[in-house]
């Protein structure tokens, strides 16, 4: 039995789903042992008890002014106190962009390995197997922990989070941690995202390529993704030709993403492309090139017009909306 600390992650007074998710991994590794959520900020008391619903038997927070803005000094400070008091035997966090820029520095102030962008944990004569893409997208590795802390970051949208159980009990207790010599302070955050779904957790993408041919031929993505209630995403072509802001590219260079549904409209399926997308449970390609690479990784090829595709789908999806 392993003891697991989980780092939770919060934005604008909610949880993300990936903390959910990265509890269920912890399940998975600590063999019945205890799964202690962490969750760092400057009020954050009050989300404990979703966590505890979602299988963490403990949780622990941190709650200061200074850690009211993310910042890497901050908030490692805050869970390297954690992880003394603590004494785990493995950690998760979330393959997110703060669990990537966190993971590497605590792994390296315990001295510990990393396995990062873990897409799923198998079980091997009681020991978990960790399974993570390589090269892209096109081969994945296994890797087990043999001597050690267990340290993983999960991609999420990946790893299932467990049945929500209101009722469940647990501990939420809060800790004082003397936070000091921040040597970076955050003073704004400015953020470009598509309406509320966060592109890394969306369960539904409608992507956009330069066959979108301008700003204004986003709407209907944009439209088509609120009815699924998804976020639009684009390749980088419709970036570099300023369709739409760079915070929305998918692929090698861009965000890696695994929807339920990914929907690509007029993407031609470069490789960098697929590298961020090709994992998506289900992919829905539309293109009027019959002979276009994205057709190879899409479970549906609609060969057309997005034009007349896209409003198409709305009114159909409108009509089982309703
Ligand atoms: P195009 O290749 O021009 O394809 C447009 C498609 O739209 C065509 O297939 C066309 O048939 C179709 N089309 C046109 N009009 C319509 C219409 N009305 N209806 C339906 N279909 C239509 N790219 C990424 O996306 N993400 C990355 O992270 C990334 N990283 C890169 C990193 C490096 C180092 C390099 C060298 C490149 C990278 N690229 C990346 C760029 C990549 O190689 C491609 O250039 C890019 O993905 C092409 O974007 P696109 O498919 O939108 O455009």
């Amino acid at each position: 039995m392993k003891k697991i600390v989980v780092l939770a992650e919060a934005r604008d007074g909610a949880l993300r789903n990936v903390s959910f998710e990265a509890i269920s991994a912890g399940k998975q590794i600590s063999d019945g042992g205890e799964i202690v959520s962490v969750l760092v900020g400057g009020s954050v008391s009050s989300l404990g008890s979703e966590l505890i619903a979602y299988g963490a038997d403990k949780v622990v927070t941190v709650e200061d002014e200074k850690l009211k803005k993310y910042s890497s000094d901050g908030y490692a400070q805050a869970i390297l106190a954690v992880i003394e008091a603590e004494d785990p035997d493995g950690m998760v966090f979330g393959h997110t962009a703060l669990g990537k820029d966190l993971s590497p520095r605590i792994a390296g102030k315990l001295g510990s390995g990393l396995i990062s962008d873990v897409t799923s944990i198998e079980e091997d004569a009681g020991e978990a197997v960790f399974v993570r893409p390589i090269y892209s997208g096109k081969a994945f590795e296994k890797k087990v922990v043999k001597d050690g802390l267990v340290f993983v970051t999960i991609r999420p949208n990946n790893i299932a989070p467990l049945e929500k159980e209101s009722g469940r009990s647990g501990d939420v207790i809060s800790m004082d941690v003397e936070i000091k010599d921040l040597r970076t302070i955050i003073k704004d955050v400015v953020r470009k995202t598509t309406d509320g779904v966060d592109l890394s957790e969306a369960k539904v993408i409608v992507a956009g390529g330069r066959g979108v041919k301008s700003e204004d031929g986003f709407e209907p993505l944009k439209e088509l993704a609120n009815l699924l209630g998804g976020a639009v995403g684009a390749s980088r072509g419709a970036c570099d030709a300023e369709y739409c802001d760079y915070s929305l590219q998918i692929g090698q260079t861009g965000k890696v993403v695994t929807p339920d549904l990914y929907i690509a409209a007029g993407i031609s399926g470069a490789i960098q492309h697929m590298a961020g997308m090709s994992n998506s449970k289900v992919i829905v390609a539309i293109n009027k090139d019959p002979e276009a690479n994205i057709f190879k990784v899409a479970d549906y090829g609609i060969v057309g017009d997005l034009f007349d595709v896209i409003p198409l789908l709305i009114e159909e999806f409108k009509k089982v909306k309703v």
